[in-house]
C-alpha cells in the first residue's frame, strides 16, 4: 500500500509498516529498545462509512463484530492478541492504573494512562487529535501509555506518568524511552483565549512563547507536540530518548481519524504498547 503523507517535519520520527494489509505507525527509538508498540492508521480495517475501515472504538456506533476483526488484525500486525487487551475510557483527566493480567480484557473507567511491569498485556487507548504518549523503561521493564488531549497536557499528564514510574516501579526518568504519536498539529489546532491563559498561567513565559501563536482575534494556535516536549524533558527524559512525531491526524484525514477534520463523524485510533 502506497500512502501519500502530509508531513509536519523532517523528524523521520514515526516509521510506517505493513503487515497483510494492515498498516501501522511505529516510533524508531522505542522500536531500537525492542518494546513492541504500534499506532493505527485509518485503513486495513472492515469497518464502513465514517468508522472505514479501521475503526478501534466499541463505543462510537460501529459494529461490534467490526471492530473485533479490526482487533484480531491489528494484533496480527502489531504482535498481540486480543486476550491480552487492557482498554482505557479516557475523561480527559490525568489517573493513571497500574493493570494486571486480572485486567485483561477489561475497560479501566474514568483513566487516562496505564502501566504495568508484566509481560503479555497489550495497553490500550484511543486518539482521534488528542497526543498519545509512549513509555518504556528497559532497564525496570515497565511501559505505559497516556492520553494527553490540552486538557491533559496543561495539567502535565506526561510527568505525572514519569513520576508514576518513579514511584511505583524505581524508575530513572533518564532510562525512559519516550514517543509523542501522531495528533493534531500547531496549524490545525486553534483554541480559545479562555484555553489559551490555562497554558499562560500553568507554563514557563518562554515555554509558553515558543509552543502558542496569538492570531490577534481572540484565536491561538497551540502546539501540542512542543509543550509535550518540554514537560517530558523537565521531568527528565533525555533528548536522545524522546522521538517526537512528524504525522498530523487533522493534515492527514484520509489515512488517521481526526475529530476536528471530520466534525466528530468518525471512528477512533489506538496506540497499543506490551512488554
Ligand atoms: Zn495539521
Amino acid at each position: 500500500m502506497k500512502l501519500e503523507w502530509k508531513k509536519a517535519s523532517n523528524a523521520q520520527s514515526t516509521r510506517l509498516h505493513e503487515v497483510e494489509g494492515v498498516p501501522f505507525l511505529t516510533f524508531p527509538k522505542l522500536e531500537e529498545a525492542g518494546v513492541t508498540h504500534g499506532f493505527s492508521t485509518r485503513l486495513g480495517g472492515v469497518s464502513e462509512g465514517i468508522f472505514a475501515s479501521m475503526n478501534l472504538s466499541y463505543n462510537r456506533g460501529d459494529e461490534k463484530a467490526s471492530v473485533d476483526e479490526n482487533y484480531r488484525r491489528m494484533g496480527k500486525a502489531i504482535g498481540f492478541t486480543p486476550d491480552q487487551l487492557v482498554f482505557s475510557n479516557q475523561v480527559h483527566d490525568t489517573k493513571i492504573k497500574i493493570v494486571t493480567k486480572e485486567d485483561c480484557g477489561k475497560v479501566m473507567t474514568g483513566m487516562d494512562g496505564l502501566m504495568t511491569d508484566e509481560k503479555g498485556i497489550c495497553l490500550v487507548t484511543s486518539y482521534a487529535d488528542c497526543v498519545p504518549l509512549f513509555f518504556y523503561d528497559p532497564v525496570k521493564g515497565v511501559v505505559a501509555v497516556s492520553h494527553s488531549g490540552w486538557k491533559g497536557t496543561v495539567n502535565r499528564m506526561g510527568k505525572k506518568t514519569v513520576e508514576k514510574m518513579e514511584s511505583v516501579y524505581g524508575s530513572k526518568a533518564e532510562d525512559i524511552i519516550a514517543a509523542i504519536g501522531p495528533s493534531i498539529c500547531q496549524k490545525c489546532y486553534e483554541i480559545s483565549e479562555d484555553v489559551a491563559i490555562q497554558f499562560a498561567d500553568a507554563f514557563p513565559e518562554e515555554w509558553y512563547d515558543t509552543f502558542m501563536v496569538d492570531k490577534g482575534n481572540g484565536k491561538y494556535q497551540l502546539d501540542l507536540w512542543k509543550v509535550n516536549e518540554y514537560i517530558l524533558l523537565d521531568a527528565g527524559i533525555l533528548k536522545e530518548h524522546l522521538d517526537i512525531t512528524d504525522l498530523c491526524t487533522c493534515c492527514n484525514p484520509e489515512l488517521l481519524f481526526s475529530h476536528r477534520a471530520s466534525k466528530g463523524k468518525r471512528g477512533n485510533l489506538a496506540g497499543f504498547i506490551r512488554l
